[in-house]
């Protein structure tokens, strides 16, 4: 009797197909079983996702075009800690911060048993950046509060790399509190002042108390994020201020931000 398993790669097989695309171990078009060497994990999308270097370049190739073209849109590849958030373990607070875990406080979140403060001016960030970029968050930690598109120190253990990003590198903006985190993509790199809302871990510590202790924070309406904005801004205007559309075909705003770069008051 024929069963499934006759179609599997571990049998001889005439099929030409090239396995592009993958889900939980079956090839989308031929419905094969095939080795998963070849191919890279892409969990952040689909759970079970996977797939080939031929549909990763393709991919990111076409994924760009349309985004251009149709959508008038870059991508951002968001940093998330000491970028977007800062989060520390509550019972890592300093002796002046633990008022913070009494009663409500709006920018503030406890997610188990660790508090999250949003760097000011986030949400209207969000809300902004999002109609001009398509947006990636990208985080080392394994930070389980982040569940939107975000690419996790499980999917990308070492350095940070653009390879899980479904975007052509000529269309990418990366913003990053460290640079060095991205040795092969400074080009398309933005830096950003380390946000450091508690005082853990703060490289400054001894010098002066944390923005919890002091009750102070960051500028909302001319902070780094607010600046961070007003750049990119300027990038999306450069970049689509051709008279050409096929223009649009090569265009790379590498050349516009000749990362790694700070924009001013970021
Ligand atoms: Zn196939």
């Amino acid at each position: 009797m024929m069963n499934m398993n006759v179609l599997s790669s571990s049998s001889p097989s005439h099929c030409t197909c090239g396995h592009w695309y993958v889900r939980h171990g079956i090839c989308l078009a031929c419905k094969e079983k095939p080795s998963l060497v070849q191919s890279r994990p892409f969990d952040y999308i689909f759970s079970g996702l996977r797939l080939s270097q031929e549909a990763v370049s393709f991919t990111k190739r076409l994924t760009t075009l349309i985004s251009l073209h149709t959508h008038k849109k870059l991508h951002l590849v968001l940093d998330l800690d000491h970028t977007l958030v800062h989060t520390c373990k509550v019972s890592n607070l300093s002796e002046g911060e633990k008022y913070l875990i009494e009663g409500e406080k709006p920018c503030l979140k406890l997610y188990q048993s660790r508090i999250i403060k949003v760097r000011p001016f986030l949400e209207d960030f969000l809300k902004e950046a999002d109609k001009i970029f398509n947006m990636y968050v990208y985080t080392k930690g394994n930070l389980e509060y982040a569940k939107e598109l975000v690419i996790t120190k499980r999917d990308s253990p070492v350095t940070k790399t653009l390879d899980l990003v479904l975007g052509d590198e000529r269309g990418i903006v990366i913003v990053d509190d460290r640079v060095n985190v991205w040795p092969h993509h400074k080009r398309n790199l933005l830096g950003i002042t380390r946000y450091q809302y508690f005082k853990h871990k703060d490289i400054n510590k001894v010098l002066k108390p944390s923005y919890a202790e002091s009750k102070r924070d960051e500028s909302e309406s001319s902070g780094a994020l607010a600046n961070l904005l007003k750049y990119l801004k300027e990038i999306h205007n450069g970049f689509f201020s051709c008279d050409v559309q096929e223009e649009l075909d090569t265009k790379d705003v590498r050349l516009l931000i000749k990362g790694p770069f700070k924009p001013h008051g970021c």
